[in-house]
């Protein structure tokens, strides 16, 4: 029998949130004794969450690197709080996702002492591919629970089942087992000869320019959806629309898929309902950016990857030419 590998699915240096620094486990996490098992073993590695916040390392560069907490850490909070089994790392070490969020700031003063709490989506560039997976896998677990307490067909309570990849609902008489769920999202690069398409939404940091993206509605494919968010935000015609890559996306909930595009032509018809800004920029406006008003995302994002990408091919074709 073929033995699946998730380990070797990783590049040598993963990017960022993109590759699971764990094997999932799915046949142990169907055992009802696992999570008492685990949650007795000092061994057991614990992934703080509180309210959207992963637990980051107090050493090094700022959210460089995750901190996992042992029994011992996190014991006054285990009674009461969501735990999750996300799997195990290339150690064969189990870790479990504690989700904190229902404590107030004072009761966890004593995690201070080991690390601090922080936003994923302003995690330094140096984190690595199986901190940033684990973190993000986390996060998306604990919001997923939080919005699951209730079932969506009768409106009962639901209880977390399966080491927590499940929730049912607690009447028997309904029966409904919700899974855990993610929103897929297309992000393209939109590009016309020497230019590239960037917008920004109004509640985005202040000068901050990125690729347009948009949710696939129900029954679309992603390059249907990719083509309809430009077009529907910049009134520009889209071809030779190409997957690019993917990443994990859990703010709160999103598979973000990557797109390039070529634009039919540069005219723009911005919808500011949908955007406050979309212009053209040409490659020798975006590498003066960071002297003037305007950012480009951080680099964990697939948006500021697919900037950067094309940014690189004018460079190396300026070069080959
Ligand atoms: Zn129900």
């Amino acid at each position: 029998m073929a033995i699946f590998d998730p380990f070797k699915l990783h590049p040598a240096n993963p990017y960022h949130l993109d590759y699971s620094g764990l094997d999932r486990d799915d046949v142990s996490r169907k055992s009802p004794r696992l999570l008492g098992k685990l949650l007795s073993n000092p061994k057991t590695k614990f992934v703080p969450v509180w309210r959207s916040q992963n637990f980051f390392s107090k050493q090094g560069r700022p959210l460089s690197a995750m901190r996992v907490l042992n029994l011992k850490n996190v014991s006054r909070f285990i009674d009461t709080a969501e735990i999750i089994y996300l799997g195990r790392d290339r150690n064969q070490e189990a870790h479990l996702c504690i989700d904190l969020s229902q404590f107030e700031p004072v009761m966890l003063d004593p995690l201070n002492n080991f690390g601090v709490f922080g936003d994923l989506r302003q995690a330094d560039i140096s984190i690595s591919g199986d901190d940033g997976s684990i973190m993000g896998y986390a996060r998306a677990m604990c919001h997923w629970h939080q919005q699951n307490k209730h079932c969506s067909s009768c409106g009962s309570n639901t209880v977390s089942a399966d080491s927590g990849h499940h929730r049912k609902c607690k009447k028997n008489y309904c029966g409904t087992i919700l899974f855990p769920r993610t929103d897929p999202a297309v992000i393209i690069a939109v590009t016309f000869e020497n230019q590239i398409l960037l917008g920004r939404q109004s509640d985005w940091p202040k000068g901050m320019l990125s690729v347009l993206a948009g949710f696939v509605e129900p029954g679309e494919t992603p390059e249907h959806a990719a083509a309809r968010e430009v077009f529907e935000e910049a009134g520009v015609l889209t071809k030779n629309i190409v997957y690019q890559y993917s990443q994990p996306w859990p703010f709160p909930a999103s598979l973000m898929l990557g797109f390039t595009g070529e634009a039919e032509s540069t005219d723009l018809t911005v919808n500011t309902d949908e955007v406050e800004m979309a212009a053209w920029f040409t490659r020798e406006e975006i590498d003066l950016f960071d002297v003037g008003d305007f950012h480009l995302p951080n680099k964990l994002s697939i948006s500021r990857r697919l900037i950067d990408d094309w940014l690189l091919k004018g460079k190396s074709h300026n070069t080959a030419t």
